[in-house]
């Protein structure tokens, strides 16, 4: 710094010199003496503590170089230029403001006014300095919250203890359409959209006043109606006794986030071309239904449906028209069912469909029956017309598994046992089914030769009547003797043969050796019964099939009656006309026709009346262990009862025990089968057995 007459230098080396004003101790504010040269001179207590500086450390030095900031000293003229000019005699100067430094190099606004003192030695200033730091930044942080407040793009609300509004921004205006003089003086309620119960704002203000904070999604209605989300947070702030004093709400219109939020929200759930639900939801919707099944004590039907041969439109009409065709069919398949129950695709032409509170199956096979129909009508889709089907396989809770994971697997297992059969039909889910069909190539291609490598034998088992003993049929059993896992039974490569379409093939030939097989026995020992033949429902997919039955009879001369065709419940209830046409044909050839496993499947007694059958087969598991279970003993006393008035035949399958026997004696069952009697034996070991008979 430069003094006046330059001699700052010598001043500073000087001894300090007296005072010609008493330094003020007493006044609350630091006071720094200086004489015309910028040293200091004198210092108060309150100057102490304001910089850290003893008086004797700064005695005789330049007040620039003790006060201002580093950075500022360069320009000590202009300092010291000024405080002289704003230096007054009378009274005291108008406060100047300066960024000051403290000896630790902390840095503040100080306010310093300047008095000019005339002395006997020239005059002398006082410099008094306050530190106006608080006061200062109290100005800014209001004018910053000014700012904020006018500019904030959330919303900002407040209002007293009493909810009247004292203060909105231009952000609750734009959002809420209210204007300040809309709102001021009014409460929140202005607000309210009518969407909350009461129950939902007691809940907020209990935690509002516990904890003096509530946040949370809620939905407003602004001035024009309009109903919007937002969230919202609100600061209880309280005064010096706790009491409230005020509430102030910020929020934001969160319409946008909302709409984005439920769109991906949607896409996780939904199918995007077909908008039915996705797998992942049914699987949730079941584990919920399956739940809730204990209390209601219904069930859960779970139904699999895949087109048929849904490649092919693919193929000839492209992608694009399967897509369409594709989304025509969930709108069908929503059609068929009600609006408690759910339809989703899993993928590609795959949907899976639940059913909840189900009394009985036959509710299961009334809803697939449903489908089937509605999806075998025409598809008028871009100007052409396409015709397609639906194979359907259904498991329903708890018989055919209680989890979510059976249910899926056996509803899918039914459904390829469906499209076994010949396609745009529907099967329930047995126990039979091979599990493993899905999954054997080795097997599979070692079945394709097992016709012409004669692995396939035929074992025969009776029906005989109950008390006589006559033969009333008897029933071929195949068996593979497999070279390597030795006899197999049925029940493990039908699924496979059923799947490659073989199934016809051994059907056939199982006719064919056994029609062959009683032609002998017929003449080597007069043996007068029908052949019982099991065949698949594939076969009443098939406009040759009676043909080839009504061949086999001319070939092996057998009498017109004596072939019995044994087959399912559900090719009664498929809703596929071939299959009774085929039988009337069959008939018209003089087969009879028996249904197998009566009891078990979706027939009702309503089938007997409508189709020509000649033998009801009661099924094993109504016959395991009758004489113990009286419900069972009425269930085939019925059954009975309805066949004989029908002019049926009853047989009753899977006899074991001789109090089986007897019971179903008791109960007027005239025809039986089973182990008691004989167990399916071969051919050449049979025919001992048949000499019992003859
Ligand atoms: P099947 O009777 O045995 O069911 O024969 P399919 O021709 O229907 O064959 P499958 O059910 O095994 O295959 C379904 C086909 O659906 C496979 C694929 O070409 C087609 N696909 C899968 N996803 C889509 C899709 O999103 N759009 C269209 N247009 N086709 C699809
Ligand atoms: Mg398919």
């Amino acid at each position: 710094m430069n003094s006046e007459d330059g001699s700052t230098k010598k001043n500073r080396d000087k001894k300090r010199e007296p005072c010609i004003s008493p330094m003020p101790h007493e006044i609350p504010s630091a006071v720094i003496q200086v004489d015309r040269t910028g040293v200091i001179i004198g210092w108060n207590q309150h100057a102490e503590q304001l910089f850290g500086w003893p008086e004797s450390s700064v005695s005789g030095k330049l007040l620039i170089e003790i006060i201002l900031p580093l950075r500022q000293r360069k320009n000590n003229t202009d300092f010291w230029v000024h405080l002289q000019k704003n230096a007054s005699t009378t009274h005291s100067s108008r406060p100047l403001e300066y960024r000051l430094t403290r000896k630790d190099g902390n840095e503040f606004e100080a306010g310093l006014s300047i008095t000019k003192i005339k002395g006997s030695e020239g005059d002398v200033m006082n410099v008094s300095i306050s530190d106006i730091s608080p006061s200062k930044y109290t100005e800014e942080d209001r004018i910053l919250s000014e700012v904020i407040c006018q500019s904030a793009p959330e919303a900002i609300i407040v209002t007293n203890a009493h909810q009247k509004i004292l203060f909105i921004n231009p952000a609750f205006s734009r959002i809420t359409g209210y204007s300040a003089k809309d709102a001021l003086g009014k409460t929140p309620r202005i607000l309210q959209s009518g969407r909350h119960d009461s129950t939902f704002y007691q809940t907020m203000w209990q935690h509002l006043n516990k904890y003096d904070t509530w946040q949370g999604e809620i939905w407003n209605k602004r001035k024009n109606g309009e109903i919007f989300p937002e969230w919202l947070s609100i600061q209880r702030v309280n005064d010096h006794t706790g009491e409230a004093r005020y509430f102030i709400g910020f929020f934001s219109d969160i319409t946008k986030r909302k709409k984005i939020e439920d769109k991906i929200s949607f896409q996780a759930k939904h199918d995007p071309l077909t908008g039915l639900v996705n797998r992942s939801v049914i699987r949730e919707r079941l584990e919920q239904a399956l739940k809730q099944e204990n209390r209601s004590h219904k069930s859960t039907a779970v139904l699999f449906v895949d087109l048929d041969k849904f490649k092919a439109v693919n193929d000839t009409l492209g992608h694009l028209f399967g897509d369409l065709l594709l989304k025509e069919t969930a709108k069908r398949l929503l059609q068929c069912v009600r609006k408690t129950d759910t339809v989703s695709r899993s993928g590609g032409d795959e949907f899976l469909i639940l059913l909840t509170n189900v009394s009985e199956k036959k509710e299961a096979a009334h809803v697939a029956e449903k489908i089937l129909k509605r999806l075998a009508q025409p598809f008028h889709l871009e100007d052409q017309t396409v015709f397609v089907s639906g194979s359907c396989g259904i498991a329903v809770s708890p018989d055919d598994g209680e989890s979510v994971v059976t249910l899926f697997k056996h509803a899918d297992l039914a459904m390829y046992q469906a499209k076994a059969t010949g396609r745009n039909c529907f099967h329930f889910f047995t126990k039979k089914m091979n599990r493993s069909a899905r999954s054997d190539p080795v097997l599979e291609s070692e079945l394709k030769k097992v016709l012409s490598d004669q692995e396939l034998v035929i074992h025969y088992q009776p029906a005989i009547h109950l008390r006589t003993h006559q033969i009333l049929s008897l029933e071929p059993f195949v068996r593979w003797r497999h070279p390597r896992h030795g006899p197999l039974l049925p029940e493990k490569f039908f699924p496979l043969a059923e799947k490659s379409g073989l199934i016809s093939q051994i059907d056939r030939w199982v006719i064919h050796t056994a029609c062959e097989q009683i032609q002998r026995w017929r003449t080597r020992q007069q043996l007068q019964c029908m052949l019982s033949v099991n065949i698949s429902n594939r076969q009443f997919n098939d406009p040759s099939f009676p043909a080839f039955i009504a061949d086999t009879i001319e070939r092996f001369d057998c009498p017109k009656d004596l072939i019995s065709i044994e087959i399912q419940e559900n090719v009664l209830t498929n809703p596929n006309n071939i299959a009774l046409k085929q039988l009337l044909d069959l008939k018209k050839k003089g087969v009879k026709i028996a249904i197998d496993d009566f009891g078990t499947g979706s027939a009702s007694l309503n089938t007997l009346s409508k189709y020509p059958i000649d033998i009801l087969k009661i099924d094993t598991s109504l016959i395991n262990k009758i004489h113990l279970d009286t419900r069972k003993q009425l269930l085939v006393q019925a059954i009975i009862d309805i066949g004989h008035r029908f002019n049926i035949k009853i047989i009753a399958e899977g006899i074991n025990k001789k109090a089986e026997l007897e019971c179903l004696k008791n109960l007027g069952c005239d025809w039986g089968q089973g182990f008691y009697f004989n167990k399916p034996a071969p051919a050449e070991a049979f025919e001992a057995t048949l000499k019992l008979y003859t």
